[in-house]
């Protein structure tokens, strides 16, 4: 994640980037781990230069990876270049297998013996899981909030190896991220805790998430919350009784603890509220000596959310609307996907810099951003200033990352409801003239 020295008693010291890269085995492949760590060593030191980031291309040629590999992915990297010289880079190669396994454990909350109001107040799953696989990159910000987040982490292991005095230097692992609501704040504790299970694989031979849902622990049944709380806890304590099992814990809707201290206080629930409640905490209290869980909370309603609770976390991160630049970025993701799959017919779409010098400069720049003919590239040029303005609109609508992904299937709906099958090629809403496809513009 940061420039390092990596010099050596002889050799004058050279400063390097750290570039983290990781190897996806197949689903079914023997997992030899080291073997195939070696091998993208050797493989990646071929290379005289690699893009950041980037999926890695032409292993399949070796044959040790094209029989057990089946994603290599050049990670993103504080490094500033897009292209990067091997012997630049100090490259920390992670090997993965995601589980296919689904929640394995559940802890549900209801009226005793009514089944009809049970709600799931939490579940575990094994990490890496092939449910969250791509779910990281997916994620688009206008800042670099994910990398803040890898650095946080990436300190707080620093300073646990170090044993510093928690006396002196003392955090809680607990990370709040809070914002309004479809902005990914849910995903992005999930995507992280796929990625540290990943990055941490040379400390932790497994990994679990339990994802709690405070909001279903809390809405009724008081007094089943405090039992709730009490096997909850007991079973995070068991994982994390593991030294090499690393844990990230979830709580999701995190205000609802608020409501239902307030209700206590003001008499309007019982005052078990007020018990689970500190009990929540007290246990939360107790992980933060241990080396190896995380606790990540969201919230739609920080000022909603008790002080307590705010307290305890080192990390408050407001998660906001995507501005005009990530929602370009996210319009052109979906659009690719479309693309990729065959929906419409493919057409390269410029990258946010690239739409951005055609803004300024009005005219088709650089005739080398792509190999292509000149009328495509009029066509990709018109596209992608369409999309930037359709992205201007989204923005000032305050649309959120979901809403925006949830487009591409709206529009693709509406174009069929107008039954356009007779459209010319090239109108504005038009079918493609060959394959029946409907076409970008
Ligand atoms: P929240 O927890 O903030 O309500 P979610 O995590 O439930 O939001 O987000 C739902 C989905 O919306 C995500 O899985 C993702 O597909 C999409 N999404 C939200 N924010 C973004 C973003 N910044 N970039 C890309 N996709 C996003």
């Amino acid at each position: 994640m940061t420039k390092q020295d990596s010099s050596s008693s002889t050799t004058a010291s050279v400063a390097r980037w750290t570039v983290h890269v990781e190897a996806r085995l197949q689903q079914r492949a023997a997992a030899r781990f080291d073997s195939i760590r070696k091998h993208v060593h050797t493989y990646m030191n071929s290379l005289e230069r690699i893009s950041l980031p980037a999926k890695l291309q032409g292993w399949q040629d070796v044959p040790e990876l094209a029989s057990s590999v089946d994603q290599i992915t050049i990670c993103e990297s504080r490094c500033p270049l897009n292209v990067l010289s091997v012997s630049d880079a100090l490259l920390q190669i992670h090997v993965y297998q995601p589980s296919d396994s689904d929640t394995f454990e559940e802890f549900s909350s209801g009226g005793p013996g009514d089944g009809e109001d049970e709600t799931m107040a939490a579940t575990v799953c094994e990490l890496p899981n092939s449910n969250w696989e791509g779910l990281w990159d997916s994620l688009i910000y206008g800042d670099d909030v994910k990398m803040k987040l890898l650095d946080y982490i990436h300190a707080t292991f620093t300073l646990s190896d170090a044993n510093v005095d928690f006396n002196l230097i003392s955090w809680n692992r607990v990370v709040l991220l809070h914002g309004p609501p479809g902005t990914g704040k849910t995903s992005l504790c999930r995507a992280l805790a796929q990625k540290l299970s990943i990055r941490l694989s040379h400390r932790f031979s497994s990994a679990r998430l339990m994802e709690i849902n405070a909001h279903s622990l809390f809405s009724k049944w008081f007094s089943e919350s405090g039992k709730l709380v009490q096997r909850l806890f007991s079973s995070i304590n068991e994982l994390i009784e593991e030294e090499d099992t690393f844990v990230v814990v979830l709580i999701d809707e995190v205000e609802s603890l608020t409501a239902a201290r307030a209700g206590a206080v003001a008499g309007t629930e019982p005052s078990d509220g007020l018990r689970v409640v500190n009990a929540l905490l007290t246990q939360l209290d107790k992980l933060r000596h241990k080396k190896n869980v995380l606790v990540m909370s969201t919230s739609n309603l920080v000022k909603a959310i008790d002080c307590a609770f705010l307290d305890r976390a080192d990390i408050v991160q407001y998660i906001d609307l995507p501005g005009r630049e990530a929602i370009y970025d996210i319009l052109r993701t979906c659009l690719n996907e479309v693309m990729i799959k065959g929906v419409v017919p493919a057409i390269p779409l410029p990258t946010l810099k690239q739409v951005q010098m055609y803004e300024r400069s009005h005219e088709t720049t650089s005739d080398d951003i792509f190999q292509i003919s000149l009328d495509t590239r009029k066509r990709t040029k018109n596209i992608g200033l369409r999309l930037l303005n359709l992205g201007d609109k989204c923005r000032t609508q305050g649309m959120s990352g979901r809403s925006l992904r949830r487009l591409p299937v709206l529009a693709l709906a509406r174009f069929i409801g107008l039954g356009l099958s007779s459209m010319p090629a090239s109108g504005s809403d038009g079918l493609d003239a060959d394959s029946g496809a409907p076409q970008v513009e």
